[in-house]
């Protein structure tokens, strides 16, 4: 079987990015721009936003995100596209994967702007799709990758720290989920087997992360990019995104998803429960306690959850946890590109033996 890796037609990162949307738009369309922009997002940056497309006299709508990337909310906005023959995405990961799903729905191309490093999703060809009521409801995978993704770092290092934390926590599972999908030969999410070039790009993102991370962080809490600040918005967005795609998903996403279930986490941010989804996974694989203590040590070091009343699930109760436990090892879900059979009762007894150690 073929061998598949695939990544945005181009990325583009600096200061300033937002202010240059009208100019990346008109490589791609004539039309018109259809924006879908986060609320908060509108009201701090609107004038950001549409400054250039003013400025260049290009048709623009702007068009806010109605909170859940659901069958529900792609389906408004693709019956109001009104001729527009881009659609831009501006803001989190599920305006983004809203955005992406009209594009693919619509047949025109897609500029991803994400306000901050919070996930790896904006470089897929992948739209995650939430029911109304947030829980995972299936993946949408989608022909091609988005046309460009822009990330303007001045914007990101504003965003609250707590999103480029869990944006870390997102990208340090790529690592380790590539490498059980090598082990099993899995098909990943491009549709193939995995290349050179995707677990290089994996093993670079966790050293990344391992070196930049905590440095990244604290710039971040004073507002300000750095060095390790673009070193990380790179590695949450661009190597995680090329890794995760074209190097695979395994059980730290599958724990991810089971843990949606659970409405005491709903909470807790995408890249916090993969954070701990990536800590019960190398218990699965009993990976050597030295390792398991320094990405513990590297979470805290973060504010990452490590344990279950880290996450709001400390009264939750066995039961429960197994209801999870049973969902993340849905035959739809990625639990099977683990190198080994994994049965919602290892998933239990890993996840509580990951809240043990998180807690020691
Ligand atoms: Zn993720």
């Amino acid at each position: 079987m073929s061998k598949i890796i695939c990544s945005p037609g181009s990325y583009i990162q600096g200061n300033g990015e937002m202010g240059r949307l009208a100019e990346y738009y008109r490589l791609l369309g004539t039309k018109g721009a259809y924006l879908i922009v986060d609320r908060f997002i509108d009201q701090t940056y609107h004038d950001l936003i549409t400054g250039s497309f003013e400025r260049e006299h290009v048709l623009h709508s702007v068009h806010i995100f109605g909170g859940e990337c659901s069958v529900q909310e792609i389906e408004t906005h693709r019956s109001q596209l009104d001729g527009a023959d881009v659609v831009i995405g501006i803001g989190g990961g599920k305006t983004l994967d809203t955005a992406k799903a009209v594009s693919f729905y619509a047949r025109i191309p897609i500029i991803v702007v994400p306000t901050a490093a919070s996930t790896d999703a904006p470089c897929s060809r992948l739209s995650v799709v939430y029911t109304p009521e947030g829980e995972f409801d299936f993946y949408l995978p989608l022909t091609s990758n988005p046309n460009m993704v822009v990330m303007d770092t001045q914007v990101i290092a504003k965003a609250p720290v707590r999103f480029l934390t869990a944006g870390i926590g997102d990208a340090l599972a790529t690592y380790y989920e590539a490498s059980a999908c090598l082990q099993s030969d899995a098909v990943t999410m491009a549709g193939g087997h995995i290349t050179r070039a995707a677990i290089a790009l994996a093993k670079l993102c966790r050293d990344v992360l391992l070196e930049d991370g905590f440095k990244a962080k604290l710039a971040v809490e004073q507002g300000v990019s750095t060095k390790a600040v673009e070193n990380i918005v790179e590695a949450n967005t661009y190597l995680s995104g090329i890794g995760f795609e074209s190097s695979g998903l395994a059980a730290a996403h599958a724990i991810h998803n089971g843990l949606t279930v659970l409405p005491e986490c709903h909470g807790k941010l995408h890249g916090e429960k993969v954070a701990f989804g990536t800590l019960v996974q190398m218990v699965l694989e009993n990976r050597p306690l030295e390792e398991i203590r320094q990405i513990i040590d590297f979470c805290r070091s973060l504010g990452l959850p490590v344990s279950f009343q880290d996450l709001g699930i400390d009264q939750v109760g066995d039961e429960r946890l197994m209801e999870a436990a049973n969902a993340s090892c849905a035959k739809n879900d990625t639990m099977g590109n683990m190198p080994f059979a994994v049965e919602p009762e290892d998933v239990l007894a890993a996840m509580k033996t990951a809240d043990r150690l998180g807690r020691a």
